[in-house]
């Protein structure tokens, strides 16, 4: 459960800055679950509020999940001073979806779980809720990524027996047991990997020979792309999702 001064909650839920969201409050304009708060450094301690501040109504949770169906051209990254970055993309699709209006959503606290090269597409999940992100992304947790690749050659029988086996890919150790499935199209794999480093699947495809010219992320864990959310479009994770995380 989270304990969080009021001043600062309304801070992060983007409703105003420090300064701003202070005066509200003493001016007896924020309510939270129907009661005024008027002291900045009144604690906060649960999981959901509704506030109400300056007239407007707010529902606080501490943490938010998006899918976004990732489109090639945008960077994992946070800023970035050339090209645009998947938050610069979450922004423009919150801000369609709100209107305008992003107050009472912390998106200065989002950032993506994991990165993909900026010409992979699929999914990326996007939050503020740091401890899941560390647990997707430990090393030690083996979390499953499934992507389908397609690449400029066929991979031969024995390619596809080396792959699942693991291959050398410049590191101190051999890539870990993977699952290596053909699809019904020419060129066209599933693979499933349980690590994460640096360009894995293109490293791995390059070792027996081919080339990766499309990869798409299908499922991070239990976490699969919604078939039906467009490229470069974001939704809201539901409960069911965020529980099976
Ligand atoms: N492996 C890659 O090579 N690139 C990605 O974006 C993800 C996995």
């Amino acid at each position: 459960m989270m304990s969080m001064r009021i001043d600062r909650l309304l801070c992060e839920m983007n409703i105003g800055s420090r300064s701003k969201v202070k005066e509200y409050i003493k001016k007896g304009q924020v309510l939270v679950n129907g009661v005024k708060v008027t002291r900045p450094d009144t604690k906060m301690e649960g999981n959901f509020f509704r506030i109400c501040c300056n007239g407007k109504e707010y529902s606080y949770r501490p943490y938010v999940y998006y899918m976004m169906n990732k489109p090639p051209g945008v960077v994992t990254a946070t800023s970035d001073k050339r090209d645009k970055t998947v938050l610069d993309l979450l922004k423009e699709q919150l801000l369609s979806q709100h209107q305008g209006d992003l107050a009472g959503i912390p998106v200065k606290n989002i950032f993506p779980v994991g990165r993909l090269d900026k010409d992979t597409v699929g999914l990326l999940l996007l939050t503020n809720d740091g401890a899941l992100a560390h647990r997707l992304l430990s090393p030690k947790k083996h979390v499953p990524k499934r992507y389908l690749v397609k690449t400029d050659d066929r991979v031969l029988e024995e390619g596809l027996r080396q792959l699942t086996q693991g291959v050398r890919i410049g590191e101190d150790e051999i890539t870990l047991p993977a699952t290596v499935l053909q699809a019904e199209d020419e060129n066209t794999y599933f693979i499933t990997i349980t690590e994460g480093k640096f360009h894995q699947v293109k490293r791995m495809f390059q070792t027996v020979g081919v080339r990766v010219i499309y990869l798409k992320r299908l499922s991070m864990g239990t976490l699969s792309l919604d078939e039906e959310l467009p490229e470069g479009q974001i939704r809201e994770l539901t409960q069911e999702e965020v529980a099976d995380l």
